[in-house]
């Protein structure tokens, strides 16, 4: 009730969802909006996602009360849940929230806490990603609260985030449609849906230079996820066999750290192979963890913001990842991983 007057006063709270925690305020409030932009300091050309807590909610804030049919089939199997749909935007929702786009992206949260705050407000409520700008994506409300302690009034704690990252972004309103981000729905389960057996990913399957100058999708234009240390990504081969040995790759570039006259080097390691060797016999401080299994890419998903910021506050130099395959929540997270990266080294 505390959360909902905050944000019927324009307040922005950080809140739980499914994906990552959200910086929320009342998506038809200019006021709500700008102060979005302003706690996040984000940059004003990167269009917000509005949330909804019901079909009959998106219906209301459509042109005409028409959902375009495309997304019919996808609402139903997938909603509510990670996927975020590009839709024709209304005069209501400020175009503010678009950045002056005649689009915008909506998303209807599973999160339990979500849900019911949308419902008690009565109208859809905007909500980017509640880090700073540019920092990792917040999954444990203390992640909030680390970056945006004294610039919100209430953090709603809905615990640790199931999926870890953000949801897919899909425009169905492209020929074919495409996939503008990957995040927790996965490529997979939107494909086999009626209408989107030709679907497409952005990058992957095509580029488009408007799209790109027009930061329609986020990281494609500015920094992003990235923490103090600096990133090092140990990518496997793309045709799924094994390359180089990735423990031998990170001794290899913690030798040439040191060569290079590191001192007193403190390296993170983020690793997913079940079999890692110890890393510790070494002229370098290592804190190494497992961030979920290889095999399991939802895993590595929901644990890959906590582990980056987690070494980042034991104050290492360098995080090394070990990168994973792109299958289902692998592209999310490959996407997320080469953003926050400063270096790709190849196995
Ligand atoms: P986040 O900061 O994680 O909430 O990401 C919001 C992202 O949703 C934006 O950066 C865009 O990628 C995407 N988005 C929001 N509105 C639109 C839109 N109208 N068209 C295309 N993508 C959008
Ligand atoms: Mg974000």
């Amino acid at each position: 009730m505390e959360a909902v007057k905050l944000l019927k006063e324009d307040e922005v709270i950080g809140m739980p969802t499914e994906t990552v925690y959200g910086l929320a305020a009342n998506a038809l409030s200019e006021i709500g909006i700008s102060k979005i932009y302003s706690v996040k300091n984000r940059p004003q050309d990167n269009p917000l996602i509005v949330h909804v807590s019901s079909l009959s909610m998106l219906e209301s804030i459509m042109p005409d009360n028409r959902i375009p049919p495309i997304y019919l089939p996808l609402l139903e199997k997938l909603w509510p849940g990670a996927l975020t749909i590009i839709v024709p935007k209304a005069d209501i929702i400020p175009s503010a929230i678009t950045c002056g786009q005649p689009t915008v992206a909506i998303r209807f949260p599973s999160h339990p806490v979500a849900r019911a705050l949308i419902e008690r407000c009565g109208f859809p409520i905007a909500a980017p990603s509640a880090n700073s700008s540019g920092k990792p994506s917040p999954t444990l409300a203390s992640h909030v609260m680390d970056d945006l302690n004294n610039r919100i009034p209430l953090i709603l704690d809905g615990g640790q985030c199931d999926f870890g990252v953000e949801s897919t972004v899909l425009d169905g309103l492209r020929n074919p449609p495409a996939i503008l981000r990957p995040g927790g729905c996965t490529y997979e389960d939107i494909q086999k849906l009626p209408g989107m057996e030709k679907l497409q990913v952005y990058r992957k399957h095509f580029v488009d230079k408007q799209l790109e100058m027009m930061p329609t999708t986020p990281g494609m234009k500015y920094r992003h996820y990235s923490p103090e240390a600096a990133v090092v990504l140990f990518e496997h081969p793309v045709d799924g066999s094994n390359g180089r040995d990735t423990v031998a790759a990170i001794q290899k570039e913690i030798d040439r750290l040191i060569e290079a006259g590191q001192q007193n080097l403190k390296v993170g390691v983020l690793h997913t192979s079940d079999e890692f060797q110890d890393l510790s016999d070494n002229k370098a401080q290592i804190i190494s963890q497992q961030m979920g299994r290889a095999s399991h890419p939802e895993e590595v998903a929901k644990a890959m913001f906590v582990g980056i910021r987690h070494l980042d506050s034991q104050g290492v130099d360098y995080i090394f990842i070990e990168g994973i395959s792109e299958d289902r929540e692998g592209m999310a997270v490959m996407n997320r991983l080469r953003k926050a990266a400063s270096t790709i080294i190849q196995l």
